[in-house]
C-alpha cells in the first residue's frame, strides 16, 4: 500500500512517520508531477488552510486532486485538511475541495482554548487528541457519520471514503486513527 501525503505546508512529516511505523510506503506531493505516482490513499495534513488552499491552486494541484478524490481515492484530512475537504466554511465564502458534506468553523475554540490536549473516543475507543487552533464541525449531511464528539462538539467524521479530523492524530504515539484509515482503504478497494 502506498499513501501520498500533501507536503506543501504544515505537519506532513509526522504523518509519514506514523505510516512508516505501520509499514506503509509514503511519498510527498509537492508538485503536479508527483501525482503520476500511484497511490492508494491521500493525506491532507494540518497547517494553515488558507495558505495550503492558495498553494494548491498556484501549483495546479487543486483540480487534479479533487477529481481523484471524487473518483474514489480514500482521503484523510486532519485539522486544516478537514477544512480543505469541507463543502462549507462558516462565515467564509472560501471552498477548497468542497467534497465532504460538512460545515466547519475555523479557529472555533476561541483564543484561550485554541490549543489543548485531551483523551476521548474515536470510533468508540479512547485515544489521545491534540487540538491546535482547531476547527470543528457545526453541521453535516445525513450520510456523514460522526466518529468523535468532544465536549459536545463534532471533531471526527466519515463520509464514504473521506475521513476528517479536527485534531492531530499524527502528534501522539497512538496509531488508532491511521490504522482506521488503512482499514478504510482496504475495505474500499
Ligand atoms: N487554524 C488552521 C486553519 O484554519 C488549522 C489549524 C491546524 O491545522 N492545526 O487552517
Amino acid at each position: 500500500m502506498t499513501i501520498g501525503i500533501l507536503a506543501l505546508q504544515g505537519a506532513f512529516i509526522e504523518h509519514r512517520m506514523m505510516l512508516n511505523r505501520l509499514g506503509v510506503n509514503t511519498f510527498e506531493i509537492r508538485q503536479k508531477k508527483d501525482l503520476n505516482q500511484p497511490m492508494d490513499g491521500l493525506i491532507l495534513p494540518g497547517g494553515e488552510s488558507t495558505a495550503m488552499g492558495r498553494l494548491l491552486k498556484d501549483l495546479d494541484l487543486l483540480e487534479p486532486l479533487k477529481q481523484m478524490i471524487k473518483d474514489g481515492l480514500p482521503v484523510m484530512g486532519t485539522c486544516a485538511g478537514m477544512i480543505l475537504l469541507a463543502s462549507n466554511i462558516k462565515d467564509d465564502k472560501t471552498v477548497h475541495f468542497g467534497l465532504m458534506d460538512i460545515t466547519v468553523a475555523r479557529n472555533a475554540y476561541g483564543r484561550q482554548l485554541s490549543s489543548f490536549y485531551t483523551n476521548d473516543l474515536f470510533n468508540q475507543k479512547s485515544i489521545p487528541m491534540t487540538f491546535i487552533r482547531a476547527p470543528y464541525i457545526v453541521s453535516k449531511g445525513d450520510h456523514v457519520s460522526i466518529l468523535s464528539t468532544v465536549d459536545g462538539r463534532w471533531v471526527a467524521a466519515r463520509q464514504n471514503h473521506m475521513l476528517a479530523l479536527a485534531f492531530h492524530p499524527e502528534l501522539s504515539e497512538d496509531l488508532s486513527v491511521h490504522t482506521y484509515f488503512l482499514e478504510m482503504i482496504s475495505s474500499s478497494s
